[in-house]
């Protein structure tokens, strides 16, 4: 994704920006701070100021290979400098979480060899869905105690960028069912340190110790051969 600022700096929330083309409220800019919602994870909300005049950014969205940030009110015109600034409570509450699935998913994975066939974060809950038989509630439960003591170990999460072939060839990368996404040539991958290593687009913390302590609130049977468990972080 071109001009993905968040794909290497998912900590930065101001940047300065050209407007590359405007079709009634929807903005392409030179290149962007703000996440489009994909993947699971909920689109950034934010700010894009121009002089005195501030636009409110109330969706975010993948559209033929660019982000489209949707405003709240028409003026911006092509060419123009502004300032964005994204939500960062809403940002960060979602990097928590995002960064919270990828150790639980981890974890029931390593127990069970169950792939994730789905998943959705929030600002006050997450879900995912396994391709998983069994429905263990005592099993659960250890998975949630495992989860949050590799949370509390205060392990590195980084970010790194592969080719696909080199991607391909590390079969543990993708523990989507569905496999690495079709169309990209340049697969970025997200390492937390003696744990797991994911294809994953979206916005992590950089260090587990700052997701805090997770419960598995309720788990659903979901069709024969998937369950859905759902998660939240404790305030
Ligand atoms: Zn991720």
């Amino acid at each position: 994704m071109n001009g993905a600022l968040y794909l290497r700096d998912p900590y930065l929330r101001t940047f300065d920006a050209e407007v590359i083309e405007v079709v009634g409220n929807e903005i392409v800019l030179s290149h962007t701070a703000f996440y489009p919602q994909s993947g699971g994870q909920p689109s950034d909300t934010g700010v894009l100021t121009k002089g005195e005049e501030t636009y409110r950014v109330v969706d975010v969205r993948k559209k033929e290979g660019r982000i489209v940030h949707l405003v709240d009110h028409e003026g911006i015109q092509p060419g123009d400098g502004v300032e964005g600034s994204i939500d960062w409570d809403h940002r960060y509450l979602l990097m928590r979480y995002h960064t919270a699935a990828h150790v639980l998913s981890a974890v029931i994975h390593n127990a069970t060899g169950a792939e994730i066939t789905g998943n959705q974060l929030g600002e006050d809950k997450a879900r995912i869905d396994f391709n998983l038989e069994q429905f263990d509630r005592d099993a659960m439960k250890t998975y949630e105690q495992k989860a949050n003591e590799l949370i509390k170990a205060n392990k590195p999460v980084t970010i790194r960028f592969i080719s696909r072939e080199e991607a391909e060839k590390i079969p543990t990368l993708c523990k989507l069912a569905k496999g690495l996404p079709g169309d990209i040539q340049e697969i970025r991958v997200i390492t937390i340190e003696d744990l797991d290593e994911q294809a994953c687009g979206g916005c992590h913390v950089k260090n587990t110790s700052e997701v805090g302590r997770i419960s598995i609130t309720a788990m659903e049977n979901k069709g024969k051969n998937n369950r859905r468990l759902y998660f939240m972080i404790e305030k």
